[in-house]
């Protein structure tokens, strides 16, 4: 069998959720963010898990991700679609009991016209020009959107991860003088506004890539291992170059491993000539470029080439890839592809 396994661990992901959880008041409510199929790790197997675990409201970012969602919680649960009120979002949104965030006074006017009595949330842009509605139109709509009984006032932070807190004070004091004397629920932070303590956490936190143990949380349990079966093993002489564009020349005698996932499975073509796979507890560097469906590995310092290799477990984490490969743990999880037999524990 050529397929390779991506282990995922639902109790680590749950255990991160918990910990996370932990770090905000009793009286903040921790959420999940679960766009893109859970971060590529599968939303029928993640977000039941973790309303079992005590999550109430999920994020996705789009009212097609909401209906798929909505399998797999109960009905009690609150769903928040992040692009808002699209057109022809209605009645996905009515029928799946979804609760769009709306973002510019255009979705606003069609939303209450539309569907009158239908709950909503509504995203203000705080300073980082993506997507929420301007300071200007939420001030001239403000009084109508408190009185209509929003579920959420939101914003989000673009810089939480930097170790300049300029921005992110900056925007901190944006929301709260767009937001003062309102009584609805407000949320600010994601992941890394959340590294940021008390000051960040308002009524409801969006934590995403910390359920799945990545970075700015430093403090999750890892939730993958991937294993990646190895199809030919063979001697490559000095001088001689590997895969395509001879991206690597043999500069000895190499015995080398072609392994069977690439690109196309999410090993993403930044790893090219610059990461390592794992032989248990032995590091073998990846050589040449990352093709769709194989990456070749120098294993000349292995005894015994085993039937797989590791590029994600206890030694090489998330992190570890992003980093080799120039990236961040958000873009490796979601670049996962259909290929990997995904396997549960
Ligand atoms: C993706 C997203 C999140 C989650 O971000 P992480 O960095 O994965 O924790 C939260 N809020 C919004 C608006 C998002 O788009």
């Amino acid at each position: 069998m050529a397929q390779s396994i991506l282990t995922i661990n639902l109790q680590a992901i749950a255990e991160n959720w918990r910990r996370l959880d932990r770090l905000s008041p009793p009286s903040v409510e921790t959420g999940a963010v679960l766009k893109a199929n859970s971060y590529g790790l599968g939303i029928g197997k993640v977000a039941p898990y973790l309303e079992k675990t005590g999550a109430k409201s999920f994020f996705v970012a789009l009212a097609e991700e909401g209906k798929e969602l909505r399998k797999h919680v109960s009905d009690k649960a609150r769903i928040f679609v992040l692009s808002g009120y699209m057109k022809g979002d209605r009645s996905l949104i009515k029928k799946m009991n979804l609760i769009p965030v709306i973002v510019t006074p255009e979705q606003f006017l069609r939303f209450i016209k539309d569907l009158p009595k239908h709950k909503f949330g509504i995203q203000i842009d705080t300073g980082m020009n993506r997507l929420g509605m301007e300071p200007e139109h939420f001030l001239e709509l403000r009084e109508k959107i408190v009185s209509l009984k929003p579920e959420l006032i939101m914003s989000h932070l673009g810089c939480a991860d930097e170790e300049d807190q300029t921005m992110t004070r900056k925007q901190l004091q944006n929301f709260h003088d767009l937001t003062r004397g309102i009584k609805a629920p407000l949320s600010l932070s994601a992941t890394g506004g959340m590294m940021l303590g008390k000051d960040y956490f308002f009524d409801l936190c969006r934590p995403g890539i910390g359920l799945f143990g990545g970075l700015p949380f430093m403090d999750g349990v890892p939730v993958l291992s991937l294993k990646i079966p190895v199809i030919q093993v063979q001697k490559v002489y000095k001088g001689e170059g590997v895969g395509y564009n001879r991206a690597w020349i043999a500069p000895r005698d190499t015995t080398l491993a072609t392994v069977a996932a690439g690109y196309a499975d999410g090993l993403i073509r930044g790893l090219s000539n610059n990461s390592l796979a794992y032989a248990n507890n032995t590091p073998c560097p990846v050589v040449g470029r990352v093709s769709m469906d194989l990456v070749t590995v120098d294993v000349s310092g292995l005894q015994d080439v085993p039937e797989y290799l590791e590029f994600m477990g206890p030694i090489q984490g998330l992190d570890d890839l992003a980093r080799q490969a120039s990236t961040i743990g958000h873009e490796i999880l979601t670049a996962i592809g259909q290929r990997y037999k995904k396997v549960y524990v």
